[in-house]
């Protein structure tokens, strides 16, 4: 399935949870802003299941920080029943050490593990909670549970950019497949933050001279590098980059059931959750979300299309990001 701009849709992204245990000075919260009601595993199947029939091959787990749902298994196991043939989560990787195991019995495929950092300080300045060595923990169970291909998101900043080929070193003596090397995105917190963003090209040009193979992958257009070393390391650009969006597949599925068509836009989004609650049959429900399906295909479009002014644009969102311990009361799932 193509949208207006012959863009493939094969991704879904699912936010489970607003709440998380950490406090990054840029989280952007996947652009969403603060919800109540969360979406039940059965629910959250029901629309990977159409976004299956639309050609979505592909569901990664994300939030707040998704290990908090104590219902994360069975969302897992639900997901899974549906078909989808790469079941992914993004994690801060520090309740793993506990959970790694369970998720690949329940049918998670693999995770990225987020780390900004090389010491338990530098970990402390970007989170707010010392848990470096739980985070390395983690990492080794998930390799443990064969969550694989592993992958470690590094979010670059003024504050870890000179570390970031320390960073690749420590990447591959932990046996990880792949670094995601993120640029800061000005959205949620990152906007705020957004003082300590880095171009990347001074990173790719060194990557570039101690690597033996350089690709673009589809998604995103992203360049990808083979180190030397082995460490594969890929470049998430999507700050006023065309090529980025020209290669994006993906489609949302936010905290308060909308389909969100773009990290960047408020606006464009459908909303399935009064169909998911409602009082209907589960073929009517999947009808409803067929045609939700359509109309957000039919509203996707690539943010670059409003160039720079759409980061000016969201100025508002910021200030809706309230704080974790004000959040922490809508989760009733929280362990
Ligand atoms: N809590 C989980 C975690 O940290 O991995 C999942 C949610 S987090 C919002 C998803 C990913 O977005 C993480 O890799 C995180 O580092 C990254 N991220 C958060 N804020 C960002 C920002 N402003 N710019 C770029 N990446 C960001
Ligand atoms: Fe939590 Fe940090 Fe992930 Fe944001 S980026 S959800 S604060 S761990």
């Amino acid at each position: 399935m193509l949208d207006r701009y012959g863009r493939q849709i094969e991704d879904l992204r699912v936010t489970l949870t607003h709440t998380c245990n950490f406090s990054c000075f840029f989280c952007h919260m996947e652009g969403e802003p603060v919800a109540g009601d969360l979406l039940s595993p059965k629910e959250i199947a029901l629309v990977a299941s159409v976004a299956n029939e639309f050609g979505v091959r592909s569901v990664k787990l994300t939030g707040g920080e998704p290990t908090l749902r104590r219902d994360l298994m069975d969302v897992v196991s639900a997901l899974k029943s549906v078909g989808i043939e790469d079941l992914s989560m993004t994690t801060n990787g520090v309740l793993l050490g506990k959970l790694a195991r369970g998720l690949k019995d329940a049918g998670l495929d693999r995770v990225n593990v987020s780390l900004h950092a090389l010491t338990p300080e530098g970990f402390v300045k970007v989170t707010g909670v010392n848990a470096f060595h739980l985070v390395l923990d983690g990492i080794r169970a998930a390799q443990e549970a064969e969550l694989r291909p592993l992958k470690l998101n590094y979010v670059v900043n003024s504050y870890n950019e000179r570390e970031t080929l320390s960073f690749l070193d420590l990447a591959q003596s932990l046996g990880v497949d792949e670094v995601h090397l993120i640029e800061l995105h000005p959205v949620g917190l990152g906007r705020q933050a957004f003082g300590t963003h880095v171009s990347l090209d001074g990173l790719e040009e060194k990557l570039r001279h101690i690597s033996s193979k350089v690709e673009t992958r589809s998604k995103h257009m992203r360049p990808t590098y083979k180190l030397s070393s082995g460490t594969v390391v890929e470049v998430v650009r999507p700050y006023r980059n065309p090529l980025f969006c020209s290669g994006c597949n993906r489609v949302r599925l936010t905290v308060k059931g909308e389909l969100k068509t773009c990290l960047y836009r408020e606006d464009k989004v459908i909303d399935v959750f009064e169909v998911l609650r409602g009082n209907l049959v589960d073929e009517d429900k999947l009808n409803f979300l067929r045609t939700a399906f359509r109309m957000a295909l039919f509203i996707r479009e690539p943010n670059f299309k409003y160039g720079p002014r759409s980061y000016g644009e969201q100025t508002s969102e910021v200030a809706r990001f309230v704080p974790r311990a004000r959040l922490l009361r809508y989760d009733s799932r929280l362990p």
